[in-house]
């Protein structure tokens, strides 16, 4: 048969390829510690949930429902979709399995489908973790995610992000703002772009959102939220922002931080970085004290954020971590055979040794090879004459992770020390 054409990943949807899954992981584990530091309990979704459920959370008229959702008919005609971001359906699960009973601090991790235009930290399979907390309603929870993300910055050694915060009020100061910003864009109408025509009708908040540079100066004289805002949403306001200070954390208030999601009120924020261009922005939540309700289950104060790892990827410089400490190789009969058995033991002596046991033969020339093409720390040697005095080499292959000077290295490779098999558990860790 003929060699057929190979297919290629969706456009915007990527491999994690193996030689990048060690910083994936290194990212999610120290994520996952600090969450779990703060007594946040991870919760997992479906991906595909019905797309009435995003319909009603996210907005009808926001970019993401209007054009960005992968929506299809399933064979037994249900609209479903792919989950855009975590918080409708976290909210969903929450209210199906009555979790809402009492206070919950949830975190989520995984894939979200937006078919965007693919860029530079922007892609249509993009990866988020998210904190959804349920049941308190003040700005000391505002205040404890905000510490919770800033704690997870420098536990992933990223300095320079720059936090922006915003009131939004609530949906009767949201209500009285918005009549006195479409009268001001209806002023200005011919200076306005086709999208925020449209925007000014369906969704005149978003008009603040927009990335347009011709019309930063008009939004930038626009009527201002923070003066719509009445006394409590102007307290809890003030509250976070003291909160803030006392902890020590650097923030700006953005007037014009509006969020693309229709779902916030009060507190929004956003992390950003001017190290990625126009997708700055890392991490980015609020308050969300009314989507519960607008989502069948009983009033419950919420807040939460998402923050998208392609972008705190791109951001961290940190080196991949290593991912296999040590390679056995065997050459000669009995050696060859014995290996695995003697690879099975030493996994079980060390259980957090990661070692490969090479597979396919060869000589000692190619097997030596491989072991140093895996990045293996050490190779461990078999012949059929070690394997007769019980003994096995340890032969470095790099300087051990604490001591990495050239010098170190060099010396590290020249020697083979032969160590008795039985006290190979006791001497390995040295050289690793
Ligand atoms: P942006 O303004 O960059 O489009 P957004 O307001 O749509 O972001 P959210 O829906 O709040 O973003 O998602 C939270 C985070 O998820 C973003 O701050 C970003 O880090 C990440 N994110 C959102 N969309 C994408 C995407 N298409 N590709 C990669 N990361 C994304
Ligand atoms: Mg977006």
């Amino acid at each position: 048969m003929a060699r057929q054409t190979p297919l290629r990943a969706i456009r915007g949807m990527h491999d994690l390829l193996p030689d990048q899954s060690a910083r994936w992981q290194q990212l999610e584990d120290r994520a996952r510690a600090v969450l779990e530091r703060y007594g946040y309990q991870e919760m997992r979704t479906p991906l595909v949930e019905q797309s009435e459920l995003f319909k009603r959370s996210i907005g009808e008229v926001t970019d993401i429902v209007e054009k960005e959702m992968y929506s299809f008919e399933d064979r037994g005609g249900d609209q479903l979709s792919l989950r855009p971001e975590g918080t409708a359906s976290c909210v969903r699960a929450a209210i199906e399995h009555g979790l809402l009973e009492q206070p919950r601090r949830i975190w989520y991790r995984g894939p979200m489908f937006r078919r965007e235009r693919p860029q530079r930290g922007r892609y249509r399979q993009f990866h988020q973790i998210g904190v959804e907390v349920f049941g308190l309603g003040g700005p000391d929870i505002d205040l404890e995610v905000i510490l919770l993300t800033h704690r997870l910055w420098q536990a992933l050694g990223l300095g320079d992000l720059r936090l922006e915060i915003n009131s939004l009020g609530d949906s009767a100061e949201r209500a009285d703002y918005r009549e006195q910003l479409v009268a001001y864009l209806r002023a200005h109408e011919d200076r306005l772009d086709d999208d925020s025509r449209r925007r000014l009708e369906t969704n005149p908040l978003r008009v603040l959102d927009s990335k347009n540079p011709d019309l930063q100066a008009l939004l930038a004289s626009a009527p201002s939220l923070h003066a719509a805002l009445g006394r409590d949403s102007r307290a809890h306001f003030e509250a976070l922002c003291a909160g803030l200070e006392r902890a020590g954390i650097a923030y700006e208030i953005n007037p014009r931080l509006v969020r693309g999601l229709d779902y916030y009120n009060r507190t929004v924020f956003e992390w950003i970085t001017d190290a990625l261009g126009a997708q700055g922005t890392v991490c980015a939540g609020g308050r969300y004290d009314g989507l519960v309700e607008q989502l069948g289950g009983r009033a419950t104060p919420a807040v939460g954020f998402a923050l998208g790892l392609e972008r705190l990827l791109e951001l961290s410089d940190s080196a991949p971590p290593a991912s296999i400490d040590a390679y056995l190789i065997a050459v000669g009969e009995q050696a060859s055979a014995a290996a695995m058995p003697i690879a099975e033991r030493i996994r079980d002596a060390l259980p957090a040794l990661r070692l490969i046991c090479h597979c396919g033969g060869g000589s000692f020339k190619s097997q030596f090879k491989r072991a140093d093409r895996s990045g293996a720390r050490v190779a461990l040697v078999l012949g059929d004459d070690e394997l007769a005095q019980g003994r096995i080499g340890i032969k470095p292959l790099r300087a051990p992770q604490d001591d990495r000077t050239q010098a170190s290295t060099d010396q590290a490779k020249a020697e083979q020390t032969s160590v008795a098999l039985d006290a190979l558990a006791e001497q390995l860790p040295r050289f690793l």
